[in-house]
Order: structure tokens, then C-alpha cells, then sequence
């Protein structure tokens, strides 16, 4: 892989988390990113599920913070990103899956029509797009997220993939 590839796919994954596309990362785009999932699903923030998903960004967002926000500005710039998250987060996938795990569990349960502890590949393939990915990348994505082929991702699913995806940069990711 070269150079330029690399810096488009490190572009790529900050901008999934730089959900208001100002250019650093904060608490605010956790939350931006919470609410998306809210209104997507039409679950309320003061509910049970919608509590938990708030819980969820937060702690995500603080455990980033602790990754990756370098001066402590409450601000993940690109290069803290670059330097901190994406280095430090390879080096050490299962710190990234404590991280995000509450946030990915809420989301699930926001996702999860059934009460069934996992959610279907097409209401994750909607929180995808409804979280910034186009509609091809996402309805791959979800499809790849069920290794099981029951039509069904569960919580280990979501952290596994995530953080594959923003630990492993690898040429056909
Ligand atoms: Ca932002
Ligand atoms: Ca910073």
C-alpha cells in the first residue's frame, strides 16, 4: 500500500468518527452520533434504551480521549488520530473493544426490534448509513457482519468488526 492509500483510509475512518465534519473529534460527535441512532429508530433519549446509548457515547468518547487527545483540549484532531487512536488502538484491539462495546451494545438495543439481543443485518446496515456510510458500503458491511449467515449480528460481532476496522489498515480493507 502506498502512502496516498494509506492517508485515504485513515481520512475515511476519521471522518466516520467526525460526524459534524468540522474537523476534530469531540464529545459532540458522539452524541450527534446517538442521536442519529435515536431518531433512525425512533426511540426516545429520555428511554431506558436511549439512556444507555448516551452512557455509551460518553464512555466511548472518554475512552478515545484517553487514547488519542494528546494536549488535552477535549479535540482529537487528525493528526492525535493519526498518532494516538489508529497507532495505539492496533497495537492494542481489546482496549478499542472496551472502549466502544457499551456504546455498541446500546446501539444494538436500539436496533434491535425483537428484544432478541442482536440486531437484524438490515436495521445495521440502515444505522450505517445513517451514521455517514454510502449505501453499498454499508449493505456490505452488514451482510460481512453475519459471519453466521442467520440474518442476526450480535454485540461480539459489532466490537470485532470495529475494531478491525479501525485498528487494521490493510490494503483491501
Ligand atoms: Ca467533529
Ligand atoms: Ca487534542
Amino acid at each position: 500500500m502506498d502512502s496516498a492509500e494509506y492517508e485515504r483510509k485513515i481520512a475515511h475512518r476519521f471522518a466516520a468518527f467526525d460526524q459534524d465534519g468540522n474537523g476534530y473529534i469531540d464529545r459532540a460527535d458522539f452524541n450527534a452520533a446517538a442521536a442519529r441512532l435515536l431518531a433512525e429508530f425512533g426511540t426516545t433519549a429520555r428511554c431506558d434504551k436511549g439512556q444507555a446509548l448516551y452512557t455509551g457515547a460518553e464512555a466511548f468518547w472518554q475512552g478515545m480521549a484517553g487514547i488519542a487527545d494528546v494536549d488535552g483540549d477535549q479535540r482529537v484532531t487528525r493528526e492525535e488520530f493519526v498518532g494516538g487512536a489508529v497507532k495505539r488502538l492496533r497495537d492494542n484491539p481489546e482496549r478499542f473493544a472496551e472502549i466502544a462495546r457499551p456504546f455498541l451494545r446500546a446501539a444494538i438495543a436500539v436496533a434491535d426490534g425483537e428484544g432478541a439481543g442482536s440486531a437484524s443485518v438490515s436495521a445495521v446496515e440502515r444505522a450505517l448509513v445513517v451514521l455517514g456510510a454510502d449505501d453499498a458500503t454499508a449493505g456490505l458491511a452488514a451482510r460481512g457482519l453475519d459471519a453466521d449467515g442467520d440474518g442476526r449480528i450480535a454485540e461480539q460481532d459489532a466490537v470485532a468488526a470495529l475494531a478491525t476496522y479501525f485498528t487494521v489498515i490493510a490494503p483491501d480493507a
